[in-house]
């Protein structure tokens, strides 16, 4: 039997450069990288994808997978007369503290096949259960670590698994019991389990990769989070940190250094180029402008932060200053990225009583607006994870996803207002092909392990 070297995709219509063009095929090759992308008539043996649409694979810049165990658990008033953040996060911590590593597993892999069925074919898992539950280190201290990156793999989508830091409850507050399974005492520690975790077998075939995530100021003490960023950025890792979620963190923040969050960061040199500030909400003008002068990155998650009630990333303003934004499905109570890419507009529509908030100055009548929010699905969050995707190119890895043009969400839409629709209409019973390295996964919208 020939082996093909190359395989060939012939849809209606595909997503290049910004645009969707017709009578296009894309050619990956035997390791599951794009080749090129040819006219429909030099196509040979091609695999039609008829009356579909062809773009890139979205990435999901931020998760934790397992709070998918409490999707719809916290939606009732709690013994607090107000609850917040903060009382969510206590309920979190119990189901955190529940999960035996198979749960994990479980759990994880739920989580990541949604993320599949939805477009999404890479994630950036912010990954902090490191102990057992009784707080003790397994005999693999990278044990549940592994598990999700089998998730990850099982369910076939890339994984940059983004080792978390935790030290502490925070400045001046007492140990929280609830968080034992999360703490390692010092940089030594968690440098130590990250290096065995970026030898891990698992990472060898570029399916899944290491981040740093210092998980916020609060839980990692300046000298910790100076010692792990400088590991950081003698190995060129991503490194993501939760940044002005809520005001108490800034005001913590404020009272323990005199500075806030971002200023922090920036005058101890750890915002970079390969720095994702996850959330960065209740920021000032000026940290917007030390993000965009570092060249960081935001990571807005839309769909969590208005579930949790933190507040609205104000991106009109990263946006303004040249700082690129990613998405991510944080919390997974809701695992659409598209429905994140339509929010961060539509919260500024609501805050500012105005629309098209987000869209270019000089946007008339193009689909500017919605190639900057696809942008966010796509080639932002792969930059915020170390990624070269979230584009279809020669060279870029075969990451992508297919839409039936007859979906009712999106049907009778011309090609140029096509993009405009899928950023703010489609139902994810749209999506019918994802293919991830060349191989895929899901077909005519049907992964293996969901029946
Ligand atoms: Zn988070």
């Amino acid at each position: 039997m020939k082996i093909m070297s190359t395989q060939t995709w012939l849809p209606d219509l595909i997503y290049i450069d910004g645009r969707f063009q017709s009578d296009h095929a894309l050619v990956c090759d035997e390791a599951g990288k794009v080749v090129q992308i040819v006219n429909a008539d030099q196509a040979v043996n091609a695999t039609p994808l008829r009356n579909r649409a062809l773009l890139p694979g979205m990435i999901n810049a931020h998760s934790h997978a397992f709070q998918r165990v409490i999707r719809g658990r916290t939606e009732h008033r709690s013994q607090n007369t107000t609850d917040t953040f903060w009382t969510w996060r206590e309920q979190m911590y119990a189901a955190a503290n529940q999960l035996q590593p198979e749960d994990l597993y479980a759990v994880s892999r739920m989580a990541f096949l949604e993320m599949a069925l939805t477009g999404i074919t890479a994630v950036g898992e912010f990954h902090y259960i490191h102990h057992s539950p009784d707080g003790s280190t397994y005999s693999d201290p990278n044990l549940l670590e592994r598990e999700v990156i089998r998730a990850a793999s099982d369910v076939g989508i890339r994984i940059a698994l983004l080792r978390v830091a935790y030290a502490r409850a925070g400045y001046k507050t007492e140990a929280n019991p609830l968080q034992i399974r999360f703490i390692e005492d010092s940089p030594e520690i968690y440098l130590r389990h990250l290096e065995q975790l970026l030898t891990a077998p698992e990472l060898q075939d570029g399916t899944a990769w290491v981040g740093v995530a210092p998980h916020s100021v609060r839980a990692v003490p300046l000298d910790y989070l100076k010692t792990i960023g400088a590991f950081t950025n003698e190995r060129e890792l991503p490194i993501h940190m939760h940044v002005a979620e809520q005001p108490a963190e800034v005001s913590a923040c404020i009272e323990e250094y005199g500075r806030s969050p971002v200023a922090l960061l920036e005058t101890e040199g750890l915002l970079s180029k390969r720095f994702t500030a996850v959330h960065a909400i209740h920021v000032t003008p000026k940290a917007i402008a030390a993000i965009a002068r570092a060249g960081a990155l935001v990571c807005a998650c839309p769909t969590t932060e208005r579930n949790l009630g933190d507040g609205v990333v104000p991106v009109d303003a990263y946006f303004d200053a040249g700082v690129r934004v990613a998405l991510g499905t944080d919390s997974q109570i809701q695992i659409d990225l598209l429905e994140d890419a339509r929010e961060l507009e539509y919260h500024l529509r609501l805050q500012h009583t105005a629309r098209n908030v987000l869209a270019p100055r000089d946007d008339a009548g193009s689909a500017a607006l919605a190639r900057r929010l696809f942008d966010c699905a796509t080639v932002n969050g792969a930059r915020s994870i170390g990624f070269n995707g979230g584009k279809l190119e020669p060279g870029a890895p075969a990451d992508f996803f297919t839409i039936d043009l007859d979906d009712l969400s999106i049907a009778g839409t011309s090609t140029e207002d096509l993009l405009p629709v899928i950023v703010f209409s489609l139902a994810r019973t749209a999506i019918r092909d994802v293919v991830v390295g060349g191989k895929q996964i899901v077909k005519d919208g049907k992964h293996r392990l969901h029946g």
